[in-house]
């Protein structure tokens, strides 16, 4: 770009920070300076091999003690940031605060820290966990579609919107127990269209993974539906400690 022409642009659309607002003048596609971009908070190793659940101090990857009683139905999940802090401020303005260009930082950061993870599961098809009709009225879009738009284009796999549906209004799972959460997602979920899933393998995805019972319910009904493999990602996992 001529430099000129990079001094106006800058001075009338001045790329500034998504969290801090602070000016940045090599923004690059996220637009998160390096100050805040250190204060988002990555899952790392050692983790659960299977639920990717990340474990205090050092040591190597092993299972978790859910996955070691009851293998999930998902086979492998990973999430790219921990939520909380700064990470759960840009979900919430994602989400709740209609920010809907804050998929993109979101997107972007997902398909970098996740590709290798992607590509070693050569997943064939993004299916995001769909809302209630009712909910995205109300909302206006499903934060998984938004962000499955930008991941399917990173990494050159169809997106399947349509994939399946909730079938069943459910409670928001906040304040819910693990149990209630499990009880209050099940039979929630359909395949609407099983072609685009049977004999594929699923990469299945969401903003926000908590227990696991919406994406573990969403992987039965998907394997039910003939899917060979179920792949989660999400962009956040809450760990209670
Ligand atoms: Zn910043
Ligand atoms: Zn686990």
């Amino acid at each position: 770009m001529n430099p000129l022409v990079k001094v106006l642009l800058d001075f009338f659309f001045p790329p500034l920070c998504h969290i801090c607002h602070s000016f940045i003048p090599d923004a690059g596609a996220v637009h998160i300076c390096q100050a805040c971009r250190g204060a988002l908070k990555p899952v790392e190793p050692p983790m659960c091999q299977v639920c990717g659940i990340p474990f205090q101090g050092a040591g190597a990857d092993h299972l978790c003690g859910d996955c070691s009683k009851a293998k999930p139905h998902f086979d492998a999940a990973r999430a790219v940031f921990l939520y909380e802090g700064e990470c759960r401020e840009l979900i919430h303005a994602f989400k709740y605060r209609n920010k809907t260009f804050l998929r993109r930082p979101l997107a972007l950061m997902a398909a970098g820290a996740l590709a290798d993870f992607v590509s070693t599961q050569a997943p064939d098809v993004i299916v995001p966990v769909p809302l209630h009709k009712k909910r995205l009225r109300s909302r206006g879009f499903n934060q998984a579609v938004l962000l499955g738009e930008l991941l399917a284009h990173e990494w050159r796999l169809p997106l399947e919107r349509q994939a399946m549906c909730r079938i069943r209004w459910t409670v928001p799972q906040i304040n819910l127990s693990a149990d209630e959460r499990r009880h209050n997602v099940k039979g929630a979920f359909a395949v609407a269209n099983s072609a685009a899933v049977a004999g594929k393998s699923v990469l299945l995805l969401d903003d926000i993974l908590t227990t696991g019972s919406t994406v573990e319910e969403c992987a039965r009904i998907l394997k039910q539906a003939g899917a060979s493999k179920v792949v989660v990602i999400t962009i956040a996992r809450a760990v209670m400690r």
